[in-house]
């Protein structure tokens, strides 16, 4: 243990220096996302997130969105807990047997207008996960899936640019 704490003050921690923050675009993209959804809802946003199953890397990724660099809530775009104040189904992961009511009934409850989103490459066709026993299907095996989100896991400018074009007037 001493030895581990001697190196340590001389040795750099093997980590990787963060990506520097693209500040700009991400002000474009989450302000445009503010003003489509104002738009085409008359307020903001309003997500419910529901991990069908995943490993847990795609809900990094969106909890990123919410951390003091992206903030995204500072563009009107929140995370809620009840489905009933719902735009937006945000769904991760393959849809596991144990899940899938949860996810159907959760859907249910969001009144309309409303989207769905798989979100990673594991919602679009099961990932990694599919064919296991335990996976009931992709995302859109179980509910109308409006966009898919790729990626595993998609960068949180991906899943901003993947709700833009989702609110983008057609
Ligand atoms: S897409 Fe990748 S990161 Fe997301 S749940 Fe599947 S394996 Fe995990």
């Amino acid at each position: 243990m001493r030895k581990l704490l001697f190196n340590s003050l001389f040795h750099r921690p093997l980590t990787g220096r963060a990506p520097s923050p693209d500040e700009a675009a991400l002000q474009e993209m989450a302000g445009s996302l503010e003003q489509s959804a104002r738009a085409r809802l008359g307020r903001s946003l309003a997500i419910r997130m529901v991990d069908a199953g995943s490993c847990n890397g795609c809900e990094l990724e969106i909890h990123a969105l919410g951390n003091a660099f992206y903030d995204i809530e500072r563009f009107g775009i929140h995370f809620v807990a009840s489905p009933r104040h719902a735009d937006v189904l945000l769904v991760t992961g393959p849809v596991t047997k144990n899940m899938c009511v949860a996810l159907t009934r959760t859907h249910a409850a969001m009144p309309e207008p409303k989207w769905v989103v798989a979100l990673g490459d594991c919602a679009r066709d099961g990932g990694c996960f599919a064919g296991s026993y335990a996976v009931a299907g992709a995302v859109s095996d179980v509910l109308p899936v409006d966009i898919h989100i790729a990626g595993c896991p998609p960068r949180p400018l991906d899943i901003l640019q993947g709700l833009l074009s989702l609110l983008a007037p057609v």
